[in-house]
């Protein structure tokens, strides 16, 4: 498939595409770039996104972000922004909507426990497999490994490109087992350094745009955060200012929704007011100089700092709030609990995962992949204690 003209010489070109891990045909209407965001899209990981929590439990609300909103709002941004700087949007969406596909139920407090959980089976000599568990890991995982979706392999088969934006982070450890599995892979630049593709670090940086956005709203619905507090936090009180130059009697969460998309629409502009000056700078012609070039899709300075001060506060805030750390608390009781006793019994296992080779690694993928509410009804039938009435 030829891909439309006018992008950018440094956007991933899908004809140029290093490839999928096992050959296929192209499709025919498709270029491979739609077809890997389509295969997400048809992912059973992705329809349990709805019910995986951002940072408020699925049940808590019906209006706060889950994982799957927060991946399209994510998408969104990102398209809108690779359309302005000429770079490929579907291959920003396939990343966008895949990002997330490995995070636990739960959210960090799920992956956290799992982890620990995986480290104890080393220590008490009980596993050899000392990968840990962490999410992009997991999500790189989901689409090339754990998805029975095709008969002739696992996973989704997707594209270098796509696979290389998902795995956004890796530890050295783990970056140099994939490396082995996979030399001059994608986890080759955690190793020898180098970027991503334009389209994988756009998706980093609207990934951040989203969650900083999104949090204020959630964070104010839930009550946990007010108004007033926000108005310490430079980036936020800003455009609160500038709402109510233009509409002085605005108030509560009109205020609070126009403030904020005031400040999205600005972030948007600044990263790609940054990145055009950045590439211009950089002289970058081609993929190959990209990724041979430190990060070149960024905010201004100014922002960067802005953005960070609101990060810093949503931390502290927000994420750190007792009422949501007692919660992260029993989370992590849930998965510790449901890892020990999937362990202890495998036969409480689908006959799937319990007839895998290695025991942790199954019982962590099942863990993994389950929504929060599946999470608390099994760990209410195996313990029968209930910790979310
Ligand atoms: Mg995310």
């Amino acid at each position: 498939m030829m891909e439309a003209v006018g992008l950018d010489p440094c956007a991933c070109d899908p004809a140029a595409t290093r490839g999928r891990r096992h050959p296929e045909t192209p499709a025919p209407t498709r270029t491979a770039f739609q077809r890997d965001r389509d295969r997400v899209i048809h992912s059973t990981a992705f329809r349990r996104l709805v019910y995986k929590t951002q940072v408020f439990l699925n049940h808590e609300g019906d209006l706060f972000r889950t994982r799957l909103t927060h991946s399209l709002e994510v998408a969104q941004l990102g398209r809108s922004i690779a359309r302005s700087l000429r770079l490929n949007e579907d291959l920003v969406e396939a990343i966008a909507l895949a990002h997330d596909l490995g995070h636990t139920p739960f959210g960090h407090a799920g992956q956290d426990a799992l982890h620990d959980c995986m480290r104890r089976c080393i220590e008490q000599g009980t596993s050899t497999d000392d990968w840990g568990f962490e999410h992009n890991l997991q999500s790189l995982r989901v689409v090339d490994e754990l998805e029975e979706r095709y008969p002739a392999f696992d996973g989704l088969n997707l594209c270098f490109e796509t696979r290389e934006g998902i795995l956004k982070h890796c530890s050295r450890s783990n970056a140099q087992r994939l490396e082995a599995m996979e030399p001059g892979g994608v986890a080759h630049r955690f190793l020898h350094g180098g970027s991503p593709s334009l389209e994988a670090q756009l998706c980093n940086l609207a990934d951040e745009i989203a969650y900083n956005a999104h949090d204020i709203d959630d964070g104010v619905r839930s009550g946990l955060i007010t108004l007033e507090q926000l108005e310490q936090v430079p980036l936020f009180d800003d455009y609160r200012r500038r709402a109510l130059q233009v509409h002085p009697k605005l108030g509560g969460r009109r205020l609070l929704f126009e403030s904020i998309r005031l400040m999205l629409s600005d972030q948007v502009y600044d990263v790609i007011e940054a990145t055009r000056r950045s590439l211009h700078d950089a002289g970058v012609a081609t993929v190959d100089d990209v990724r041979r070039s430190p990060p070149l899709v960024v905010f201004s300075a100014d922002m960067r700092q802005r953005s960070q001060a609101l990060k810093t506060f949503l931390l502290r805030n927000l994420y750190r709030h007792p009422q949501v750390m007692e919660t992260t608390g029993r989370a992590r009781q849930v998965v510790t609990e449901l890892f020990t006793a999937y362990l202890s019994d495998p036969a409480q296992l689908p006959e799937a995962h319990a007839s895998r080779q290695h025991l942790p690694r199954a019982v962590a993928d099942y863990i993994a992949g389950m929504t929060d509410r599946f999470a608390i009804r099994e760990h209410e039938r195996l313990s029968g204690a209930v910790l979310f009435p």
